[in-house]
């Protein structure tokens, strides 16, 4: 990971701009894509930069966006056409190199590292991939370069948006100057409740998180403790990895269609949590130990919903550092949607017996009890010891249980 300068591209006002792009009338025009524009209680899913400048937002109620631009010309979505050229764009990247990441349906990361005699440097590979989508889709981007993807996001999100070519770069360097000044929420993956947990223990920027003892951190959060002290330094071990169907299927996962549609943040974390106990014992039925975490989301409409993954620092199956990392990009990711159907998984699987023993002084009282739990639920069956939580009316253990033919202790 030494010396490699990633670049995150961000779609400025993406569905906005795609239908400024197909229709040549909407442009230079304020333009809102938003559902049932008829009644003007949709929700407004995209701005072009011609409506943000009357302070119209993403995610206003229709109603109100017009309050602020009676003017504007209301869209409806195209999620199709919005796909169909979010994959033209990613294969617009891959003529540069393989190593493209897609991130979300508007940004993507690029690893241009060993492509220098090719295209040449970072800046250079950003300014022609920046050329390329303007030429073949019409569309602006925004680009942040960074020592690794969570500085070339902050540089995307805080800089490039505002610089005058629409690239901008952080070194190891600008961290202290440029990302510790920072409000805390502005740090890739913490929301608002983790702003909250934060402000509460005095964090109130990225640079008091920087500084605060590591300790504390990884007693109150394990493995995502650490995980916050190394993002607040700037530090991110996590490679650009080519998301493929076939990658996420590796290594260990499981999913469930629920029996109705679960709308309750907590409901649903309950269910996770019950998947992530299952994961983890067969993973430490396997002797093995994984690192990347991988959540999946269904909507009540059986079509949105999202994917996404997410690197802890070191290896482990341990159900609550790995339920911690699950939590972390369900919470980024929902929406607030109902959900019809969750799955997670654990990729990046090594044997256990590398799992860094030392980094934690409990970590091996916490793994000689997963062990224990799985013997103890080998010998009496999978309900003889659950979480309070499954006991709830949101758990699925139980019912799924005597469905598949388990039986009670
Ligand atoms: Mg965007």
């Amino acid at each position: 990971m030494k010396n490699r300068r990633i670049l995150l591209c961000d779609m400025n006002s993406f569905y906005a701009s795609v239908e400024q792009a197909r229709d040549p009338s909407l442009r230079g025009k304020p333009v809102i894509v938003a559902g049932n524009p008829e009644t003007r209680n949709g929700i407004v899913l995209a701005v072009s930069k011609e409506a943000k400048a009357y302070g119209v937002k993403t995610a206003m109620v229709l109603a109100e966006a017009l309050g602020r631009c009676p003017q504007a010309i209301v869209v409806r979505p195209h999620m199709q056409l919005y796909i169909d050229v979010s994959v033209h764009i990613m294969s617009i990247a891959q003529q540069f190199t393989d190593l493209v990441e897609v991130y979300s349906i508007d940004e993507l990361f690029i690893d241009p590292t060993g492509t220098e005699r090719l295209w040449g440097d970072a800046w250079e590979v950003a300014r022609q991939f920046r050329q390329a989508v303007m030429d073949t889709v019409g569309i602006r981007c925004s680009i942040g370069i960074g020592p690794n993807k969570l500085v070339a996001k902050v540089c995307a999100d805080v800089e490039a948006k505002k610089a005058p070519e629409g690239i901008a770069e952080w070194t190891p360097d600008d961290i202290p100057t440029k990302m510790w000044p920072l409000p805390i929420r502005d740090l890739f993956g913490v929301g608002s409740r983790m702003e909250h947990n934060f402000s509460r223990m005095g964090i109130l920027t990225i640079g008091d998180l920087a500084k605060y003892p590591k300790r504390h951190l990884v007693k109150r959060w394990g493995l995502m403790g650490e995980v916050y002290h190394l993002s607040a330094n700037g530090i991110d071990y996590s490679p650009v990895t080519p998301t493929t169907f076939q990658n996420a299927m590796k290594g260990v996962g499981h999913s469930i269609t629920l029996a109705r549609d679960y709308e309750d943040q907590r409901e649903i974390e309950i269910v996770l949590l019950e998947l992530t106990e299952e994961v983890c014992r067969r993973m430490r039925a396997m002797k093995k130990a994984g690192k990347t975490v991988n959540v999946y989301v269904r909507d009540a409409d059986m079509i949105h919903g999202f994917a996404r993954s997410f690197s802890l620092p070191t290896h482990t199956n341990i159900t609550m550092d790995i339920y911690r990392g699950v939590l972390h990009v369900f919470r980024k990711f929902w929406y607030g949607s109902s959900v019809r159907a969750v799955g997670m998984g654990v990729t990046n699987l090594a044997d256990d017996t590398e799992m860094q023993l030392d980094l934690f002084n409990d970590k091996v009282r916490k793994r000689a009890l997963g062990y224990t739990m799985d013997r103890i639920r080998a010998k009496y069956g999978s309900t003889a010891l659950m979480r309070c939580a499954s006991l709830t009316k949101a758990g699925i253990l139980p019912e799924r249980a005597s469905k598949i033919g388990g039986h009670y202790a």
